[in-house]
């Protein structure tokens, strides 16, 4: 196996404040090649500026930054030129995560897409591809993303070239089987969290079976939904090989070829070389 990645994590939160280099070496030791950080919390605070500091830290850690549809109602001129000024770390990779929360409406709904769009334009504007947080929203995330990739007149003038190879991510999915193709059409990777594996997750296992190998990844989302068989502990990456076994079985593959597979989804998409990474966890 040359390693798994954790697509989606929180490790900069206050959970971690008191482990947080015995997770990142418990990931290493259980083959965890690279994990994205991802920020969140009022962007006039200092919340985004540690997320980045986590990345920085330690090798294979990744950040993404960008503000939850929750705090949608923080978000401002001001907010945004702090975020592009992080986003110019090189372990910054990613813009996110965004998109829409009907569930908790923490901001109100026309803000939220608002916000929404913005976002998108920001991060292709840097060529970051970006991270969606989606609850409740289908159709209106889907309908968004369509627009903003496919259909809409998008301003590209001014992008950098980092040339990354697709719009981004679809996190921690939770939407029916043609939210997930309608995605994809759009070149969005699809990724799981441990709640695929809860035994009443059939509606999710319906989704995953549409999901084809090469538009797959798996997070742990963490500290949040932690895999069975650690349901009720605390989330940390190195439990994302659970999901991994989980997702493997129900593909019917072996670990290392679901393993391998993600990876690459991953790495090609952001445009990746984690040679680096590979060489130093290995020995
Ligand atoms: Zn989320
Ligand atoms: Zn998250």
């Amino acid at each position: 196996m040359t390693g798994i990645i954790d697509s989606h994590c929180h490790i900069d939160g206050e959970q971690f404040d008191e482990d947080r280099d015995e997770a990142v070496a418990r990931a290493r030791a259980a083959g965890v090649v690279a994990m994205l950080n991802v920020g969140t919390g009022d962007p006039h605070s200092d919340d985004f500026r540690r997320a980045v500091a986590v990345a920085e830290k330690y090798e294979g850690v990744y950040a993404a930054i960008g503000v939850h549809p929750h705090d949608a109602k923080l978000y401002d001129d001001a907010a945004e030129e702090h975020l592009v000024e992080l986003a110019r770390s090189e372990k910054v990779i990613a813009w996110g995560e965004i998109g829409l929360d009907y569930y908790y409406d923490h901001s109100p709904r026309d803000v939220q897409r608002e916000v929404f769009r913005r976002q998108v334009r920001m991060a292709r504007s840097l060529d970051l591809p970006i991270i969606i947080h989606s609850r409740d929203a289908d159709d209106e995330t889907v309908e968004i993303l369509t627009e903003e990739f496919v259909t809409g007149q998008v301003e590209k003038e001014g992008r950098a070239d980092r040339s990354v190879r697709g719009p981004g991510i679809m996190h921690c999915f939770g939407g029916t089987p043609e939210m997930a193709k309608a995605l994809m059409e759009v070149g969005f990777l699809i990724s799981f969290a441990g709640n695929v594996t809860f035994k009443k997750a059939e509606n999710l296992r319906d989704a995953a079976r549409v999901v084809p190998l090469d538009r797959l990844l798996i997070e742990t989302d963490c500290p949040f939904l932690t895999p069975v068989p650690f349901r009720g502990k605390r989330n940390e990456p190195s439990f994302v090989i659970h999901t991994a076994k989980f997702l493997a079985d129900f593909y019917g593959v072996d670990l290392e070829t679901l393993a391998d597979q993600t990876t690459t989804n991953f790495v090609e998409l952001f445009r990746l070389n984690l040679a680096a990474n590979y060489s130093k966890d290995t020995n």
